[in-house]
């Protein structure tokens, strides 16, 4: 089994990750998060909009709906320009992105010659030539742009005037509150917008787990400044995310890379873009993209609504439109990351003092911060009341102050390991010793070392870790 698929299986079985509603089979692209996954997430979250907003005098959070008024998909370009290239095997029906196929020639001086003019699907199909279906070596169709975002409709009419977009990303929701937040917050420029939530994009080729979905959320802010100051803020962003992924993800420097854009592959409005890129088991692959995006978005919504969305300097008297710094980053992929940056199998297991295991040992080292539970309550045997009650009466303690979870389900040494393998950082064990001096065992999951801790201090020591 390789990494990825040894993940989805961890996963699956430990409650993080499930396929959307498997009974009947799931449905490419969308997944279910469990207990686990949803904490995890929430984690992710919450450090997200800690450092965006709780931290920062200068951004503003805002939860937007995620159906808008259509023409905001017709000023954002997404209408007529949000589409990836299509292509499809003659013989088994296969799809493909066209920019995804050319693997086999992707690292060749020919592909970068050939792609650096790609304008249209006619490009495409150029680019492909002689390029056959990596699954059976059948014919490939030209290529065709097809557009990623989904439709449906409000209201009991299904007729075009009623037709409406899932949005495919969270931005253009700042961009369309961007006069309300002026209007109603005491805003200097610079200044941002924060917001996260959910996004569809009806992707060709959902895959590599959940890296790549057709629903997914997006922690997204904007921060508007003045044209001119741009350059400077874009790269003290790049900076500042980057940093973030190792102080407060707690994910591996030497596993994240930054990757700037090519002008070939730069979207139209923008006029730099770098990646932030992970090293998953499949490849360095973006997570999140920090573009210049010039003053593009607020251009067209002008354009096209017909408000004004200019901002005036009172100090300098200077009217203008703000150009925008925008870190963009889905909250699943970064989950992705941190479990294969958690991820660690040990061969022939550890030993803890009560039990020795011989078998592959997996642990998840999660950061203390990010680890869905936080403290495992284990009374060392199930069948001797007093301590069952002792080890209930230290959970009702812990659990007000952090995620704990009991359980009392076999040996201790399979537990130690149940907790390892969802990587809660601390066991408390409550023992006989437990009963006769008040206090507890704390077991570090990374260093296996166990501390006796008076029950009355419990709470303060494991909240100083
Ligand atoms: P890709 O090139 O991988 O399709 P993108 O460049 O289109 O991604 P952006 O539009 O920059 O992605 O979206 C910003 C972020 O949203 C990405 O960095 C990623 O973390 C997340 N994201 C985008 N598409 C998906 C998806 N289909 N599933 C999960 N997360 C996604």
């Amino acid at each position: 089994m390789d990494l990825t698929q040894k993940i989805i299986s961890l996963t699956k079985q430990k409650g993080f990750i499930f396929p959307s509603s498997e009974i009947y089979g799931g449905i490419q692209g969308f997944y279910d998060y469990g207990p686990l996954g949803v904490q995890l997430k929430n984690n992710i979250k919450n450090a997200w909009w800690r450092s965006m907003v709780q931290e920062r005098d200068d951004i503003f959070g805002l939860d937007a709906a995620i159906i808008m008024n259509p023409t905001a998909w017709v000023a954002s370009g997404h209408v007529s320009n949000f589409t990836d290239p299509l292509v499809e095997c003659k013989a088994c029906h296969k799809r493909f992105r066209a920019d995804h196929l050319a693997d086999k020639i992707k690292e060749t001086e020919e592909f970068k010659k050939r792609s650096l003019s790609v304008e249209d699907a006619k490009d495409w199909g150029k680019v492909l030539e002689g390029v056959e279906c990596p699954d059976c070596s059948g014919e490939l169709t030209a290529p065709r742009l097809f557009n990623l975002m989904f439709k449906t409709y409000a209201g009991p009419a299904e007729d075009s005037a009623s037709q409406v977009y899932l949005r495919p990303e969270t931005a253009q929701g700042i961009f369309t509150n961007y006069k309300n937040i002026l209007d109603t917050q005491r805003v200097k420029m610079p200044f941002g917008i924060a917001q996260i939530g959910k996004a569809f994009r009806n992707e060709i080729t959902p895959g590599n787990f959940i890296f790549r979905q057709r629903e997914f959320e997006q922690m997204e802010m904007e921060y508007f400044c003045k044209p001119g100051t741009d350059e400077q803020l874009h790269e003290e962003w790049i900076a500042r995310r980057l940093g973030w992924y190792v102080e407060s993800l707690g994910i591996k420097k030497e596993n994240l890379r930054i990757r700037e854009h090519e002008k070939s592959e730069l979207a139209h409005y923008a006029k730099a873009c770098s990646d932030i890129e992970y090293k998953f088991p499949f490849g360095w692959s973006e997570i999140e993209g920090i573009a210049n995006r010039q003053a593009h978005d607020l251009t067209q919504h002008q354009k096209f609504s017909g408000v004004d969305l200019s901002y005036f300097d009172e100090t300098t008297k200077e009217k203008y439109l703000p150009f925008v710094i925008e870190p963009s980053c889905g909250v699943e992929r970064l989950m992705f990351a941190v479990i294969c940056d958690a991820y660690l199998e040990i061969e022939g297991g550890r030993t803890t003092t009560t039990e020795a295991t011989k078998e592959a040992e997996t642990v998840l080292r999660f950061s203390r911060a990010m680890a869905p539970v936080k403290i495992a309550i284990l009374p060392l045997l199930k069948n001797k009341p007093d301590l069952v009650d002792k080890a209930r009466e230290v959970y009702q303690l812990l659990k007000p102050h952090f995620m704990c979870r009991y359980d009392e389900a076999g040996t201790i040494g399979r537990r130690y390991r149940r907790q390892d393998e969802i990587g809660t950082p601390y066991c408390v064990t409550i023992d006989f010793d437990t009963l006769a001096n008040g206090d507890v065992t704390v077991r570090d999951r990374d260093t296996m070392k166990q501390d006796r801790i008076k029950i009355d201090t419990l709470a303060d020591y494991l909240q100083r870790k």
